[in-house]
């Protein structure tokens, strides 16, 4: 007896981090159980407390579990481990949760299929082949939630009644589905139902047999997912593609495409190590890779790129087995700028004009996600969208933010709201112009408000007067904080890389209202939270048509050759001037002669337009942004050289504009014009730097806005400052474009009340 007690020690261990709501303290339940431990768990506010005594040499080994078999939404922080007096505990116990009062504990987002549950979907009686499994480490979270706390009657699968054997494993805390509030199997659970036109069908292997000889035949099916629906058709079908994209009025934006499995990607796109990471974690993102060969024609119009990824429901696995193609495209079910459609009566009403069947199934998705996008920069994953996955893991500040409402920007919106330390973004909303849209938006921020608990006290906006988010998010508080642009900008990505000092931030995008008036978009601007000095930018365009010429590449283009040329620009022998009628192309150049209706702007992604219509490589766009990735995608990495640019307090791209012209007439390759103007952003964007570090003494530097989407300018401009001994700071938890501007405006606007 003595002999024993010597060997007993106990540990209180603590674990901070994301670990509540995700299913910890059973994970430690078990793990103590299966070592033999005596001891208790309990949340506090920050995270969880453990007390473990037991034999001494099951410690290393239950230490080492703790840390590696943790659930996988779970994320640890830190873990501390004190010594502690054994107190002859008989058991192990979960205790009640102490001082949470207040404290939300989180709402994990949805989880992925886990291999335990592929294992059970062939072995369990009562779930073979059922396509709604899941259990505590896998399946939907936030989309089925309606209110806190996160508890089953609180969900869309309230008004199923779990069967005695779903019960059973609810209840046993030693079961994989402890408390996993979607628990269900082929009894109790939600159901999937195809439509067509003549035909309701409900058994799941007639659905399952019908679905993958009409996609094998090129038809497109419209399906319900996690987050809403989907459409989907064979990726190889250049007919059936095609057919999808003229239905759904999305012309040339690429569409996403869900292969078998990583082997089978890798046969189409090239996929490094952390690319393969992110492809397959719990999260399964679409990830932007690089193609090797070529899938259906219409997927991605002629650029480099494709948005790839796995399968993440059981039925995608499911169908992955009967079907005999490596890989479909699954865009989201929506018309044009609309929301993605959540509900069955909208799918069976408006996506069904779409597709050739509509597969519905008998459970709400009360929170709409769209699928989330990454991209891997510098080997580091960044969002492009952030959304199913992601959402609602909140971002943990350094200072407190509690009750203020951040309405975000226009276009790519997301919002943002403040409680303690913790800031939650919402999913990705979308364009607000679009009316729909509008409304997600508006319900999203009253659901948060319902979630989160928080009555937002302190709204902070754009500056921009005229943003739908703007005028909304002012009727909501009573005090509102204004916040320019690109100073959310690089405040999103101070905050993300817990920044509480001056530095030189670099917010290149489309656009942005400044302080003067004027559209910016390139700034250099020395900032903290508190304010910005602005300490240069590129040369102010005209953008002849205003918003249009967002969206017509051509009048860059000729705003960019009219500023290096005057009239003399009509004697290059150039594709822009062959490509626009002649009549148009002499009202514009009028137009910014004489200033009429052209509004300044120093929006690099303008810059990029305009360098991209006089290359001929995209005059007329048609989806967002595309102009800037078509001249990115034709990038020959390793060429070095590039243009002249004249950096003053402005940099001035005018002397490139010329050597762009030169290079074209004498019939220089795109593709080096490109890369040489590429690098040519990189060196100005490197000197600017040099010279308000030589200024200010600063060393760290920020870069954000949509532009540093752009793969090879992010990588190589990082690079250039990292190498001159810059400390380069970079987004990765939040989109770097507007879907991460929200972020920003919190901090701002918590700083400044703070202050
Ligand atoms: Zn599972
Ligand atoms: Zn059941
Ligand atoms: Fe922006």
């Amino acid at each position: 007896m003595e002999d024993y007690q010597k060997n007993i020690i106990a540990f209180q261990i603590g674990v901070e981090g994301l670990v509540q709501g995700v299913g910890f303290r059973p994970f430690v339940y078990r793990l103590a159980r299966n070592h033999g431990l005596n001891g208790w768990v309990v949340n506090r506010t920050d995270g969880l407390t453990i007390k473990v005594e037991g034999p001494a040499s099951s410690m290393p080994c239950f230490m080492e579990e703790l840390r590696n078999q943790a659930p996988v939404v779970s994320q640890i922080d830190e873990i501390t481990i004190e010594q502690d007096e054994p107190e002859g505990l008989n058991g192990f116990f979960i205790l009640a949760s102490q001082d949470m009062t207040n404290e939300t504990s989180e709402i994990s987002p949805d989880i992925a299929v886990c291999p335990d549950c592929l294992d059970d979907i062939k072995n369990q009686p009562h779930r073979l082949g059922y396509p709604f499994i899941n259990c505590t480490n896998c399946g939907p979270r936030f989309t089925i939630v309606k209110d806190f706390p996160y508890d089953r009657e609180k969900t869309t699968m309230a008004s199923f009644a779990m069967c005695d054997k779903c019960r059973e494993e609810y209840t046993d805390i030693l079961d994989r589905r402890f408390h996993a509030q979607p628990v269900a199997c082929n009894h109790c659970g939600p159901v999937y139902t195809l439509h067509t036109g003549s035909r309701t069908e409900t058994s799941f292997e007639v659905l399952l047999d019908l679905t993958s000889s009409m996609v094998m035949q090129g038809k497109t099916i419209a399906v319900k997912a996690t987050g809403g629906f989907h459409l989907m058709c064979d990726a190889l079908n250049d007919e059936a593609v095609s057919r999808l994209r003229k239905l759904k009025h999305r012309d040339g934006k690429p569409f996403a495409v869900m292969f078998r499995d990583l082997e089978t990607t890798r046969h189409f796109a090239r996929v490094s190590e952390t690319e393969a990471l992110a492809l397959s974690s719990w999260r399964r993102p679409i990830v932007v890779l690089n193609t090797l060969r070529p899938l259906a024609a219409g997927i991605s119009t002629a650029l480099n790129t494709i948005g790839a990824f796995l399968p993440y429901m059981p039925f995608h696995h499911l169908l992955f087995e009967k079907l005999k193609i490596p890989a479909f495209v699954l865009t989201s079910g929506n018309l044009a700028q609309e929301p993605i459609v959540i509900r069955n009566e909208d799918a069976l009403s408006t996506l069904s004009e779409i597709a050739d069947a509509v597969i519905t199934y008998n459970r709400d998705i009360f929170n709409r996600t769209d699928d989330s996008v990454v991209r891997i920069v510098n080997d580091k994953e960044r969002m492009v969208r952030r959304s199913r996955g992601y959402v609602p893991l909140p971002v943990k500040l350094d200072f407190l933010a509690d009750g203020i409402l951040a309405a975000g920007a226009e276009l790519s919106n997301t919002f943002c709201i403040g409680k303690g330390n913790r800031a939650y973004l919402s999913q990705h909303i979308g364009d607000l112009k679009n009316h729909e849209t509008l409304l997600f938006y508006e319900e999203t921020i009253a659901r948060f408000q319902q979630l989160f608990r928080i009555k937002p006290s302190l709204v902070a906006t754009d500056l921009h007067p005229d943003y739908l988010s703007t005028v909304f998010a002012r009727k909501l508080g009573p005090q509102v904080v204004s916040v320019q642009h690109h100073h959310a900008h690089i405040a999103s990505c101070m905050v993300e890389n817990h920044l509480n000092e001056p530095v030189i931030g670099l917010a290149f995008d489309g656009t942005g209202l400044g302080s003067d008036g004027h559209s910016w978009g390139s700034e250099f601007m020395v900032c903290d939270y508190l304010g910005y000095d602005r300490k240069g930018h590129f040369e102010y365009m005209a953008m002849p048509g205003g918003d249009s010429a967002a969206e017509e590449p051509w009048r860059m283009g000729l705003s960019l050759l009219y500023k290096a040329y005057g009239q003399s620009m009509f004697d290059l022998d150039l594709p822009i001037f062959k490509s626009v009628d002649n009549k148009i192309i002499a009202l514009v150049t009028g137009a910014i002669h004489k200033q009429i209706n052209s509004p300044l702007s120093s929006g690099s992604g303008r810059l990029f337009d305009g360098v991209a219509a006089i290359t001929g490589v995209c005059i007329h766009s048609q989806f967002h942004a595309e102009a800037p990735m078509r001249l990115e995608s034709l990038v020959m990495p390793g060429i070095q050289d590039c243009y002249d640019a004249d950096i003053g307090s402005t940099v001035s791209f005018k002397p490139a504009i010329v050597q762009i012209c030169s290079d074209m007439l004498e019939g220089a390759p795109v593709a080096l014009i490109a890369t040489r103007f590429h690098n040519t952003v990189t060196e100005a964007s490197w000197k600017m730097v040099r010279k308000i570090h030589e200024e200010t003494g600063i060393r760290k530097v920020v870069l954000s806005g949509g532009t540093f989407q752009n793969k090879y300018l992010s990588e190589s401009l990082e690079n250039k400052l990292l190498k001159d001994n810059f400390t380069v700071y970079t987004h990765s938890r939040v989109p770097c474009n507007d879907g991460g501007i929200a972020l920003g405006q919190l901090a701002v606007a918590a700083k400044t009340m703070n202050n």
